[in-house]
């Protein structure tokens, strides 16, 4: 059961960053997002769509050595020829009808030119993108922050398991809560935006997993307001018996 009241629970933007440089300190900077250039990294976001990452890269290797890696190619050719290039990334005909889908728009709203693009204004193009087919909130959020450089926080269910696991929010939150978590509390911050969350996908990729290393983790030694709700405070009795345990054993 959680002990703490509510006044502890109310996190702060502060309390926030705390967190984050815990992690900072001990993963390091985590350089995201791992690609050459904006097409790269839409194309990245949606080949990563229910697959893990070595599928998705794969895929964007093939079509880099296909000379795939350009809006122009990508309108000029068929989801079929496109296709066979991504079969790692798992629904390779979907995510092929997709990548088309995203170049027709980016054609036909903008010229083919990503720099009129990121001058839009962030929510108009989020409500754009959100209307193409297969692109939903966690896709176009990581387009907005890693390919156009908006300040918009990305959340996906590392940020779901870890936050609910800590006691940032409930498990059962839904993402524009769980986004708003963080947004009503950090100051717009497209850098911070961008390695934070890649820290929480790296915390939840290696350390903070279905089954738990807590014994690893950064955020395991927190102040009590911040301390994680997962991990179970070693009772003081406890710790008395177990100290009489091993000041027995050594005489
Ligand atoms: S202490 Fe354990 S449960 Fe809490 S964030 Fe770390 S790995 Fe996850």
């Amino acid at each position: 059961m959680n002990s703490r009241s509510t006044e502890e629970q109310e996190l702060t933007g502060e309390d926030l960053r705390v967190y984050y440089q815990v992690l900072l300190a001990s993963f390091g900077e985590r350089g995201w997002w791992p690609a050459d250039g904006w097409f790269e990294t839409i194309v990245g976001t949606v080949l990563a769509q229910n697959v893990s990452w070595s599928g998705a890269s794969q895929a964007v290797r093939s079509l880099k050595d296909a000379g795939f890696l350009d809006p122009a190619h990508i309108l000029q050719n068929s989801p079929k020829t496109i296709a066979p290039l991504i079969r790692s990334s798992r629904y390779y005909n979907q995510k092929a009808e997709r990548l088309q889908e995203f170049v027709r728009f980016f054609f036909e709203q903008y010229n083919g030119d990503s720099t009129l693009m990121n001058k839009e204004d962030t929510s108009t193009l989020r409500g754009f993108l959100l209307e193409l087919k297969g692109f939903g909130p966690e896709t176009v959020d990581s387009i907005l922050l890693y390919a156009c450089e908006k300040p918009v926080f990305v959340v996906d269910a590392y940020t779901r398991r870890i936050g609910s696991r800590i006691g940032w929010f409930d498990a059962d939150i839904s993402y524009q809560q769980m986004q708003d978590f963080f947004t009503i509390r950090l100051e717009s911050d497209t850098k911070l935006f961008n390695d934070f969350h890649a820290q929480l996908v790296f915390l939840g990729n290696t350390i903070c997993k279905t089954r738990p290393l807590c014994s690893s983790c950064p955020l395991r030694k927190m102040e009590s307001k911040l301390s994680c709700r997962y991990v179970k405070p070693v009772d003081q009795k406890e710790q008395k018996s177990r100290s009489k345990i091993r000041i027995s054993h050594g005489s």
